[in-house]
């Protein structure tokens, strides 16, 4: 098991007010912060070392956080939170093209920063672990169970379960969802997601009374939490 104080997390941010009070809190939390304000640093921060994470501002001098993600993905699969101030973007950094592992928008609070970095470390281990999870996925068979026992989904169910299984704790839109979920780009009310959401819900529920592991993010879509 790693300490957390050897836990390093990259931070790419061009305001130093900001990036300082985002250093001081990850160090609060125990982990090793590093911060670079340039985003043709980057490359060069981690062939150095290859952090644990990386909080990565969107708008950056050299080259902005898009790209970096997106030449990131190509080798790495090092978490990524997005750093952004516009929302309408949010969708896009998600999504396969960029891969970003989450966001938080500007103005956040650092410890709402914080708590999405331990979720993510977290399901980084889980990932790590896959045996160990509650939650288990035949993608081959489109089977699953919860703590053993089969859930009887349907397939559209076993692959929207699956999307939010992919990234636990990543809030998916609903726009989102319907991408992964319809791939034919048929056009789909954004209350079929919700209907199929409270199916999956019924099914965990008679497995695990009160447990609620599909939950909705007011105005944003839902996520999976272990
Ligand atoms: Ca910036």
């Amino acid at each position: 098991m790693t300490n957390s104080v050897d836990i390093d997390i990259l931070i790419v941010e061009d305001e130093p007010k900001l990036a300082l009070v985002v250093v001081d809190f990850m160090r609060a939390a125990g982990f090793a912060p590093r911060w670079i304000a340039d985003g043709l640093a980057v490359e060069a921060a981690i062939a150095q070392r290859m952090p644990h994470l990386i909080i990565l501002d969107l708008r950056l001098p050299g080259k902005d956080g898009r790209d970096i993600c997106r030449d990131l993905r190509k080798h790495s699969d090092v978490p990524v939170i997005m750093v952004t101030a516009q929302v309408d973007e949010i969708d896009r950094l998600l999504g396969l093209e960029i891969g970003a592992d989450d966001y938080v928008c500007k103005p956040f609070s650092p410890l709402e920063l914080v708590a999405r970095v331990k979720a993510i470390l977290r399901r980084t281990r889980i990932h790590a672990h896959p045996e160990t999870s509650p939650l288990q996925l035949d993608e081959a068979k489109l089977q699953a169970s919860y703590q053993g026992v089969t859930l009887d989904l349907t397939p559209i169910e076993f692959r929207l379960l699956a999307t939010l299984a992919s990234r636990p704790a990543q809030v998916f839109s609903r726009n989102l969802l319907i991408d992964r979920l319809y791939t034919d780009g048929r056009v789909v009310e954004d209350r079929t997601v919700d209907s199929h959401v409270r199916k999956i819900r019924r099914k965990l529920e008679a497995i695990a009374p009160g447990e609620d592991i599909v939950q909705s993010v007011y105005g944003a879509g839902f996520k999976l939490v272990l």
